[in-house]
């Protein structure tokens, strides 16, 4: 009692395969996250944007508020906390 089982034809739909879109920028976010994002200060105060991913930030340390609310916050090299050696308080 062989039942014979005719393969089930698939019918495969031909999918349309998205296209990878060509990227105008160079850069990308990992760039930032290991070299650091390129910043570039705007006319507010205290505000800077990423040339790179455009990303907003401001540093904590020159501008205890933030500028605008999607502002995130990045520390200059200035008030960049340094993992080694000890914490200066100032
Ligand atoms: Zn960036
Ligand atoms: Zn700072």
């Amino acid at each position: 009692m062989q039942q014979n089982l005719w393969g089930e034809y698939e019918c495969i739909d031909i999918q349309r395969i998205p296209r990878g879109t060509p990227e105008i920028v160079s850069y990308t976010p990992v760039h930032c996250e290991f070299y650091g994002h390129t910043w570039e200060y705007f006319g507010i105060t205290g505000l800077k944007r990423c040339t790179a991913c455009q990303i907003k930030g401001y540093c904590p340390g020159c501008t205890p508020n933030p500028p605008t609310k999607d502002a995130q916050p990045f520390y200059c090299t200035k008030h960049t906390p340094r993992q080694t050696g000890s914490e200066e308080s100032a």
